[in-house]
């Protein structure tokens, strides 16, 4: 699929501009420089490293009601959402910035174990791999990149972006931003390439490594040539995670975060609950009040500060989503709200979408296993704890998953059995720079953030010496 790299306001459906891609002599000149910048850049102290992040943080707070703009306009989501993303990024900067020293410090052996391999000494000590490249979607446009960027120059790694055919704009300005904030040349540069390009470049063998965040085909084409030229990958892939409700739960404030887990960003995010799996005792006066509250949002013009919803990013991402419902209200399923686009005409020209809550799901709707990528929500009643763990296990995805309850031993039970990569209690999912974020099964491999995040493209290297 060879898409036109443009800026289409989703909310109206209208092209604001369409930019030309880098030709083969520019993308060429630009891992050149990656490659160049990074025989330096891998050396450079950690304090110079976090001065620039800073510097490239306090740019983003400037910047973040033009940024934030952008986004809404590339992607549709709404404008308080935007500014809460930039405000994330540069959080997430000053944290890389102030604890990635410490959490590349070197790592001594005991020292038995020193002696035991015959060494006097011993030490493992990371080393950054050098250019990495970075296929990032649309959804958080900006986050997405800070996420892997900021680890990553803090490790000494330098970055080739390759974003979204559709959020142009906001790749660009995160390319300039590194430049503003006095990166050297070459540390983060973004290519306007579309997603056949990829692969030339990950193939060079001045680039070290990749990252990829965004639907399992795309991971699985990345990882395979990775795979091909021995190169490490993270992959964050899609999710269709749990939001399991048991009867001892804060019924009110479960089906509160439960809306807000389920459409934050128009129901385009990776980590939304998608599968409400609700205990018998509680399923009726859960899924009421779901649906009222679903039914209550107010769907619109995402530079409006009222709105709670907006269009979804693209129109094939609608048409996909549509489908989703279609064959699933054809096979059975009950529709309790939504499962329509909204009938204001002033709606009509762009690509929105109900919020929609459907019952009576069984393994034979695709909905069962595939993501829904927007604000569609899935209700499973369940008898007990054993029959949440599952149905929550039973999907090709193990991103991450949310738990309802007051009982300890449902705590345990839940965080022992459920496959993901992370378990929230009485919380909706939602990542922070200190703690690991990633999945398991289809929804990928590697961890992003925390110390784990940043040492995935480092190179662990032995000291031994005697
Ligand atoms: P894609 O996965 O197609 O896009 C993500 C990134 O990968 C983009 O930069 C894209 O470039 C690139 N890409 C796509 N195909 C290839 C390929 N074969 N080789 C190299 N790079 C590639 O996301 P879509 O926008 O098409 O969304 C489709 C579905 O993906 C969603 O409905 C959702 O289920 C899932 N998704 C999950 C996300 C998450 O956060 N986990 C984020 C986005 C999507 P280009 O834009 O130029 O095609």
């Amino acid at each position: 699929k060879a898409m036109a790299i443009a800026t289409v306001n989703p909310a109206t459906g209208e092209t604001l501009r369409t930019y030309e891609a880098h030709g083969p002599d520019e993308v060429e000149r630009r891992i050149a420089a990656a490659h160049e910048a990074f025989r330096h850049w891998r050396t450079t102290p950690f304090a110079e490293r976090a001065r620039l992040l800073r510097a490239a943080a306090t740019l983003l707070d400037e910047d973040t009601e033009d940024i934030a703009r952008t986004m809404t306009l590339e992607m549709g989501k709404p404008l308080t959402a935007a500014r809460a993303e930039a405000g994330k990024c540069a959080k997430t900067m000053r944290w890389y910035a102030r604890h990635a020293a410490e959490l590349l410090a070197d790592e001594h052996p005991a020292e038995s174990d020193v002696r035991d391999s015959g060494a006097d000494r011993a030490r493992v000590h990371y080393r950054p791999l050098g250019p990495v490249l970075a296929v990032m979607p649309w959804n958080f446009p900006l986050w997405q990149v800070i996420r892997f960027a900021a680890p990553a120059l803090m490790a000494g790694n330098t970055g080739l972006l390759k974003h979204a055919s559709n959020v142009p704009r906001t790749a660009l300005y995160l390319g300039d931003l590194f430049r503003r904030a006095g990166y050297p040349d070459g540390c983060f540069q973004t290519l306007l390439i579309g997603s056949a390009e990829v692969e030339g470049v990950l193939r060079d063998p001045r680039v070290a490594a990749a990252t990829l965040t965004g639907s399992e085909p795309a991971g699985r084409a990345v990882a395979s040539v990775a795979g091909d030229v021995v190169k490490k990958t993270v992959l964050e892939l899609g999710g269709s995670d749990p939001y399991i409700v048991m009867p001892s739960a804060d019924i009110v404030r479960a089906v509160k975060t439960a809306v807000t887990a389920r459409v934050q960003n128009n129901g385009q995010s990776c980590i939304a609950a998608k599968r409400f799996i609700v205990h018998e005792d509680v399923y009726e006066d859960f899924t009421e009040r779901f649906t009222a509250a679903m039914n209550a949002l107010t769907v619109g013009d995402p530079l409006d500060e009222s709105t709670d919803v907006g269009p979804l990013a693209t129109e094939k991402g609608r048409a996909d989503l549509e489908e989703l419902v279609d064959d699933a209200v054809r096979k059975g399923a009950r529709v309790l709200c939504g499962g329509a686009r909204p009938d204001a005409p002033a709606l009509a020209g762009g690509w929105y979408y109900r919020p929609t809550v459907l019952a009576g799901i069984t393994p034979a709707m695709r909905i069962h296993q595939e993501e829904t990528f927007g604000p569609v929500a899935t209700v499973y009643p369940v008898r007990d704890a054993e029959e949440a763990v599952t149905v929550a296990n039973d999907s090709p995805f193990g991103l991450s998953s949310n738990v309802w309850t007051r009982r300890d031993e449902d705590v345990d039970f839940f965080v022992r059995d459920l496959q993901a990569g992370g378990v929230f209690v009485n919380g909706m999912t939602a990542s922070h720079p200190a703690l690991p974020f990633g999945g398991i099964k289809r929804s990928g491999y590697g961890r992003e953030l925390s110390g784990h995040g940043i040492k995935e493209f480092c190179n662990a290297t032995t000291v031994w010496q005697r």
